[in-house]
């Protein structure tokens, strides 16, 4: 059992212990409540994990943890994967001379809230695909594969995230408008102007933590250059937005602050 200590988080900052709660609870707990995978489910636990394997910035023991972890998948070429039989092949390894290492405690910072039911793991999954579509930003010739991160949270969120209203939901946004997202920069904003739709449409529910309001993000007070006004009406200056969620979303931002 955790003990819960008073965490002071910064809402400009990205914690790695968010992310590694976040991959450890998605890669051990949500993909493994099906007794098999198969068909178009293990095919998506297969891409989930072949991105975080190419673009995760996490510590060398997880890096190497996710890319033998991938390894093994890639040999796995049986229709159906047992659940026991991913279980072991997900175990830690710490002996090896390169040791492969996803901690298995989940310690929330940033996504921390102010009661147990409130934030924690569907924070940690949005921080998680924006930092990747980040990172595939950042990589790859921009209008080569667009949508090579979202597909992949598509069919994460469509055959793994417990929460199904919220499935249906993300599906009905993607099946809407994703297919026209044209380059990787074009990916970043889609996802983050889809959580804004979400944000909107949660402000006020019975899910929002109330020490954490839903709010059009970032904030003003955060990237006052994200924000202008035209006519009298808000707007973004989504060239402006860009540049922040490039830097929000680094590794230079990813804090080890209460990770193992
Ligand atoms: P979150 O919305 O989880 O955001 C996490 C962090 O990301 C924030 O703290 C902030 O640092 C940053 N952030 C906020 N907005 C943006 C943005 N626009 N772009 C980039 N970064 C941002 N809950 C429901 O009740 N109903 C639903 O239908 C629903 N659908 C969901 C669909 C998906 C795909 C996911 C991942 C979650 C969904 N949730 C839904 C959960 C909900 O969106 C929140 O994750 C949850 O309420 C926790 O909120 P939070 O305050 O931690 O902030």
């Amino acid at each position: 059992t955790n003990v819960s200590q008073p965490k002071h988080a910064d809402r400009s900052k990205v914690y790695m212990a968010d992310l590694e709660s976040t991959l450890h609870y998605s890669l051990r707990v949500e993909a493994t409540r099906a007794a098999t995978l198969s068909g178009a489910q293990l095919a998506a636990f297969k891409c989930y994990v072949s991105t975080l394997a190419k673009y995760f910035p996490g510590r060398p023991c997880v890096q190497t943890y996710l890319q033998s972890l991938d390894g093994w998948l890639k040999n796995w070429t049986e229709p159906e994967l047992p659940r026991n039989v991913l279980k072991e092949a997900m175990k830690n390894n710490r002996d090896a001379s390169h040791p492969a290492v996803l901690p298995t405690n989940v310690t929330w910072v940033g996504c921390e809230g102010s009661e147990r039911q409130f934030r924690g793991y569907p924070c940690g999954l949005w921080t998680i695909f924006h930092l990747l579509t980040v990172q595939a930003a950042r990589s790859g010739p921009d209008k080569e594969l667009p949508l090579e991160v979202l597909s992949v949270m598509r069919c994460y969120v469509r055959y793994f995230f417990g929460c199904q209203e919220c499935a249906q939901h993300f599906e009905a946004m993607a099946a809407e408008s994703m297919d026209r997202v044209a380059s990787r920069k074009e990916a970043v904003l889609w996802l983050w102007s889809h959580h804004n739709e979400v944000n909107a449409r949660l402000a006020g529910g019975d899910t929002e933590d109330p020490k954490f309001p839903k709010l059009q993000w970032p904030p003003p007070d955060m990237c006052p250059q994200c924000h202008k006004e035209e006519r009298g009406v808000h707007a973004w200056d989504e060239s402006a937005v860009l540049t922040f969620l490039k830097v929000h979303f680094s590794p230079a931002n990813i804090y080890l602050d209460y990770a193992e």
